[in-house]
């Protein structure tokens, strides 16, 4: 969605790739800030949708090097209990960190998120945001989200019980390669199978997100709900691939 953004407002995008096996380019980064020195500069962590989590020495590296904002999307940070770059902010003001309800919370269609960022940080962009805020249901439910938030995150917890295990047991699953995540989703390779999988996937009433680049033809992301769906899931990858 960044990259469409930018576009509408005709902005020049320039992305650094992953390494292989979704890693990031951290290097990559840091030497395309330094270059371009970008009016914005957009990282996801955890990330989507490969669920990496970047450690935040490395996050810290690249606000150092940035003389604009860069902006840090943690929509999936609740799921990963790692060091939010919120700690980053008092030391450099160009940090702006973003958080939703809509994962963690489960709370999606709620359409309430939160910036946390240096006073003078979020001065400017009041000047340049649509003066016509949330509605008043959702600025109410949100705040009754997050005084419950002890009670809601119990559920995230069971999520992320059973991501690992899950995770653990397709690792295991011949035909396909499973990436680890610090997210409420993960990302699969299921090559060739991909295609028959996906409509497998989809006739057991299960929709994985697959991408239109011909690079990740072979990738689905999953995201972990409960360990029923989960047996599903994977009695459909046993019935589409011999010997899984
Ligand atoms: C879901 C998501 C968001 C924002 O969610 P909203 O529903 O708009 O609050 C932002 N960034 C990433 C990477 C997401 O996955």
């Amino acid at each position: 969605m960044y990259d469409t953004e930018a576009a509408v407002i005709g902005a020049k995008t320039i992305s650094v790739p992953d390494l292989p096996g979704f890693k990031r380019d951290w290097d990559g980064i840091a030497k395309a800030v330094e270059k371009y020195q970008p009016k914005l500069t957009v990282l996801c962590n955890p990330n989507n949708p490969t669920g990496e989590l970047a450690p935040l020495s490395e996050i810290e590296r690249i606000v150092s090097l940035s003389k604009n904002p860069v902006l840090i999307d943690e929509a999936y940070m609740e799921f990963a209990q790692a060091e939010s770059a919120i700690s980053l902010i008092k030391k450099y003001p160009n940090v702006m960190v973003i958080r939703t309800l809509s994962k963690a919370f489960g709370l999606a269609g709620m359409r309430c998120g939160y910036m946390v960022a240096d006073s003078d940080m979020i001065d400017a962009v009041s000047k340049v945001k649509s003066p016509y805020n949330l509605n008043i249901f959702t600025q109410a439910f949100g705040a009754i989200a997050l005084k419950h938030r002890d009670e809601i995150f119990k559920v995230r917890d069971g999520i992320i019980a059973e991501r690992d295990r899950f995770l653990a047991e397709l690792s295991s699953v011949n035909g396909i390669r499973v990436y680890p995540s610090s997210t409420n989703f993960f990302l699969m390779d299921a090559g060739t199978y991909a295609p028959a999988l996906f409509e497998a996937l989809r006739k057991a009433d299960i929709l994985v997100k697959k991408y239109k680049s011909p690079e990740m033809a072979p990738f689905f992301r999953i995201t972990v709900t409960t360990k029923d769906v989960d047996e599903r899931i994977l009695s459909v990858i046993r019935e589409v691939i011999p010997n899984a």
